[in-house]
């Protein structure tokens, strides 16, 4: 498509939980939407990531949505950690339930976005020559859609297969016979791993840091419970929406060291065996913000590694020792420290001897040469800034979003960023976004942009921009509430620190949700204090004769 753009009220980039959920609440409005979605179909994380054990680590029944009383009831979990083929289906069924796809072109790229103030429009261009204007743009591109390659020299030299977790071929594939190498321990690599190593005549594993992570406990679903749950469907929805990290979660009372060695181990034990990320996590309510606490719980966990792995050596190397418990994501997991007890199993700890190249033949680290006939990169996502500075957004005076954000990402509220009207981000940087559950932080960002949308247009008002000094405030904000945890000790993706050169900011919002759900309200309620709003510009009067 080339030559005048299209006119609509609000494209929508990407086709993922938040774009479909925006194109539902956008058309409730009476709005005319453009979708854009890279992928061939809907989906986003649950697309792309088809690995080998690829599946939810909050549990299925509250990561899902919850806008539709009637889907929630109609939609039947088969697992406590639903897998990826069975969330993709999920996603595919409120598609059709819905009609989203009607507006969505796919295998179509958002290339450029640029604000035109003399129409106060964006002017959208994508990669298959479509132009769009639009009064709206929002970006639903994901925190975790931009997959991340290693920096290793020859990657092009290998004479295998390369695979990586986050763009896994369609058709699957089959290890079986074949030495595999995998690059990557964080949560695409310990679901993985595992199931690769049940296939493959060889798996080498190639960490770096080694991760913390918990038994996942996964099982089929009890009808009994999945029937009990749907009868208190929305009472539950409520409380998750006024709970920290957008699940139900017992708020710890006690200080991990307030109690003596014996309580807290039984604690940690019960917290271990609950199956969830949150249970060690939140198991007393001082592990994030005191090193004294955190290493109780880092303890703990590096007790279990001894405890689950034979060979003293292999435990230590997975025993992670570089940052604080919780402060890169923890994993859950089904027989991860178990797989390094298997023969044709190896750990290489490449800080220890780092890889100096993939070659033709495999991976050379500084002690070995590893010969291999696949590899898998479980090397994670530019997270949270990559996919919104991938497209070239210009927004008011020609600035470019990727200069504004040159130092890290600035925002307000994590929704908005100055300069750039009607540029709405769900679950951008500076919001709760992946520190909680994701379905729930979506829903209350989609809803939060339809609701503004409404406010604009029922009052005839063209555009709402943030102003620089409530962004100002927001930013200091974020990060003095980041200051008073251990976060910023880890170089995690959080940080920015695992993509070279990316500048180190504590990208998401950890203050709560309940906190930032008041703000947001509070913002809203107050006409959308921060916000500079503009009236559409009157016509020009007629010539008088
Ligand atoms: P995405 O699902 O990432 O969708 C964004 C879409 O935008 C993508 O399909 C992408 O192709 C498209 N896009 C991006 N840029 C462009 C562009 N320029 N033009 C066109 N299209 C574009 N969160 C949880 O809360 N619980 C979990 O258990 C959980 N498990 C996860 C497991 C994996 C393997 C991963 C990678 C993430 C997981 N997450 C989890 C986080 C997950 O990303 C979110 O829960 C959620 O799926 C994000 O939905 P989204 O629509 O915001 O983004
Ligand atoms: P990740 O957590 O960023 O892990 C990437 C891994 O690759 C890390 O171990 C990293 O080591 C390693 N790595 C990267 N570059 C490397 C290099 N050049 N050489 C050696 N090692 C390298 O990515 P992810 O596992 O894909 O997970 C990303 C996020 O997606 C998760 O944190 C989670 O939010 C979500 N996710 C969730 C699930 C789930 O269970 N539901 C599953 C997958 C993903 P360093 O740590 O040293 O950088």
């Amino acid at each position: 498509m080339t030559g005048a753009p299209t006119d609509v009220d609000a494209v929508v980039v990407g086709a993922g939980f938040a774009g479909l959920y925006a194109h539902h609440r956008l058309r409730a409005l009476g709005l005319t939407i453009s979708g854009f979605e890279a992928a061939a179909d809907v989906g986003g994380t649950w697309w792309w990531n088809r690995y080998p054990g690829a599946r939810c680590d909050v549990e299925s029944m509250d990561y899902c949505y919850s806008f539709s009383p009637e889907l929630e009831q109609e939609w039947t979990w088969s697992e406590r950690y639903a897998t990826q083929p069975e969330i993709l289906r999920y996603l595919n069924h409120v598609a059709d339930r819905f009609d989203l796809r009607r507006d969505i072109r796919f295998d179509t790229r958002v290339t450029a976005a640029t604000w035109d103030e003399a129409s106060q429009r964006w002017d959208i261009a994508t990669d298959r020559g479509d132009r769009v204007s639009a009064q709206f743009c929002i970006m639903a591109t994901g925190c975790l859609s931009q997959a991340k390659q290693p920096e290793v020299d020859g990657i092009d030299t290998f004479g295998g297969d390369i695979f990586h977790t986050g763009r896994w071929p369609h058709e699957g594939v089959d290890f079986t016979g074949r030495r595999v190498g995998a690059i990557g321990t964080g949560s695409s690599g310990i679901q993985s791993i595992p199931i690769i190593a049940g296939q493959a005549e060889h798996l080498t594993v190639f960490q770096r840091t080694p991760n913390f992570t918990m038994p996942a406990k996964n099982a089929p679903l009890d009808p009994d419970a999945v029937a009990a749950r749907k009868a208190r469907a929305r009472e539950i929805r409520e409380a998750m929406r006024s709970s920290r990290a957008g699940v139900i979660v017992p708020m710890p009372e006690h200080s991990a060291l307030a109690v003596d060695d014996g309580a807290r181990q039984a604690h940690y034990e019960k917290a271990w065996n609950t199956g969830t990320l949150y249970g060690m996590v939140a198991a007393f309510n001082d592990l994030l913000v005191d090193r004294d606490a955190n290493d109780t719980a880092a303890e703990y966990v590096r007790d279990r590694i001894r405890e689950i792995v034979n060979d003293p050596d292999v435990a230590e190397r997975l025993s992670p020792r570089n940052h604080p418990f919780g402060t890169k994501r923890p994993c859950l997991d089904t027989d991860y420290y178990a797989t390094f007890n298997r023969d044709d199993v190896t750990l290489v700890d490449v800080r220890a001897t780092p890889i100096v190249a993939i070659t033709p033949t495999g991976i050379r680290t500084t002690a070995d040469d590893f010969e291999l006939d696949a590899i898998v990169f479980a090397t994670g996502f530019d997270a949270m800034t990559g996919p919104l500075l991938g497209p070239d957004i210009t927004g008011v005076g020609g600035v470019k979003l990727r200069d504004k954000w040159a130092a890290g990402p600035r925002t307000y509220l994590g929704i908005a960023t100055a300069g750039f009207p009607n540029f709405f981000i769900v679950t951008g940087p500076g919001s709760p976004s992946v520190l909680v559950n994701m379905a729930v932080a979506i829903e209350h960002h989609v809803d939060w942009i339809a609701e503004c949308i409404a406010y604009l247009r029922d009052r005839g008002l063209a555009s709402i921009d943030a102003t620089l000094e409530a962004e100002d405030a927001w930013v200091d904000h974020v990060n003095q509430v980041a200051d008073l945890t251990l976060f910023p000790q880890a170089n995690s993706w959080y940080m920015g620190a695992n993509v070279p050169g990316k500048p180190r900011v504590f990208m998401p919002y950890i203050g709560g949700f309940p906190r930032y759900d008041e703000v947001c309200r509070g913002v809203a309620a107050d006409d959308y204090r921060g916000f500079e709003l503009t009236p559409a510009t009157a016509p020009e009067p007629a010539p008088s004769t």
